[in-house]
């Protein structure tokens, strides 16, 4: 075969991002919805499809979705920008404020795509490492950005995996220290009733990140959303793809927001599912679980590459696996989903732990579930 010549030097010593979606009866492990968006707004998509153009390219900034969104937060629509994921806007960062010459600061251990963007596109990365027990080290933050030579920060909040919200008082403090674009991750912001919207209007440097695909079940089409302010969304507008958000999911992303409200039991359900499944998990001799702001939980246990391997092969239970990733030794990641796949992953690490331990470990006994899912 005739050789091609070796694709650019930045990208020549990068393993390819491996999601590791993995199938399994019980799948627990991508912080997903785990239900579809409700009955309503289905059939409101669907009543959608009967006069819909595949044949026309989609309006490039989805505007009706643009204000909608706008609207509800009290802002311009100049200061809204939707894009395929979030995970189009988290490229995009580094294709305008990143590049060969320029730094990202990143507070690990954070979700991995962060790094991954910066050395794809040429962009220094310095870090600056969380406390043994995943508290920020707020002061050593500051103190490195305000240095004046970092162009981007990013507070994952809450932060995945970790699950902790960055306080309020710190990314003020942050933001008032740096000139670099702050960028806010909220992807979880629904679960944790928190946003730093509110500040928009004082720092120019804010940039906040939303998503469709966690709290508004629409993993399936990618859509995520920024709010900035408008000199920095023109920014994002010089190097987006012109057709990121399809059609479809503008006409999806339009009823689910519509029907915000109806998203919102669901929401207070799963955090109220979080609260049991961390009390569970504290009860389980030999497991270490942190608070968390978003709908996951991250938990250390010995060995706890073999506990994932186990819940995977004999229980059909799929959680993420963080045991090898740096500064997260034995650590797993659980996504709060409906009651039934919970129970069965608690089920599961119980009996792991028990065999391990030679006692019974009865975890879902004290447990009261106080309400049923409406529609699991
Ligand atoms: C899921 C997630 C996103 C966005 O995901 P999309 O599906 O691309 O919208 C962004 N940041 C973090 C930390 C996430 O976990």
């Amino acid at each position: 075969m005739r050789p091609v010549r070796p694709a650019g030097d930045l990208i020549a010593d990068i393993v390819p991002y491996d999601a590791k979606n993995l199938p399994a009866e019980t799948f627990i492990s991508a912080n997903e919805n785990p239900e579809n968006p409700p009955q309503e707004v289905l059939d409101e998509i669907a009543a959608g499809l009967s006069d819909f153009q595949y044949n026309r390219y989609p309006d490039p900034l989805a505007r009706n979705l643009r204000s909608m969104i706008a609207e509800t937060c009290g802002i311009k629509p100049e200061c809204v920008l939707l894009g395929n994921g979030g995970d189009e806007q988290l490229f995009n960062i580094f294709m305008a404020w990143g590049g060969p010459g320029r730094k990202l600061l990143n507070i690990t251990p954070t979700f991995s795509i962060y790094a991954y963007n910066a050395k794809i596109t040429g962009t220094g990365v310095v870090e600056i490492p969380r406390s043994a027990d995943f508290k920020i080290d707020e002061q050593a933050v500051i103190e490195r950005a305000s240095q004046g030579d970092i162009d981007i920060v990013v507070v994952g909040s809450p932060n995945n995996p970790t699950g902790d919200l960055a306080s309020e008082d710190f990314m003020l403090r942050l933001l008032e220290a740096t000139d670099a674009l702050v960028l806010v991750d909220e992807a979880y912001g629904e679960f944790s009733a928190f946003s730093m919207l509110p500040h928009l209007k004082d720092f120019e440097n804010l940039l906040i990140l939303h998503t469709f695909s966690k709290a508004y079940s629409l993993a399936g089409l990618r859509l995520g959303y920024i709010l900035a302010n408008p000199s920095v969304i023109c920014e994002f507008l010089k190097v987006r793809q012109n057709y990121s958000i399809d059609a479809f999911a503008q006409l999806a992303g339009e009823c689910c927001w519509r029907h915000r409200d109806l998203f919102m039991p669901r929401i207070g359900l799963t955090v109220q599912r979080r609260e049991e499944v961390f009390a569970a998990l504290s009860r389980i001799p030999g497991v270490e679980v942190w608070p968390s702001d978003a709908n996951y939980l991250m938990f250390r246990i010995e060995r706890a590459h073999e506990v994932w391997e186990t819940l995977y092969e004999k229980y059909s239970v799929l959680v993420r696996d963080f045991s090898s990733a740096p500064g997260l030794e034995n650590c797993l990641r659980v996504t709060i989903g409906s009651r039934d796949e919970v129970v069965r992953f608690l089920t599961a690490l119980s009996e792991i732990v028990s065999e391990r331990i030679g006692e019974p470990v009865h975890v879902t006994e004290a447990w009261e579930w106080e309400e049923e899912d409406d529609d699991a």
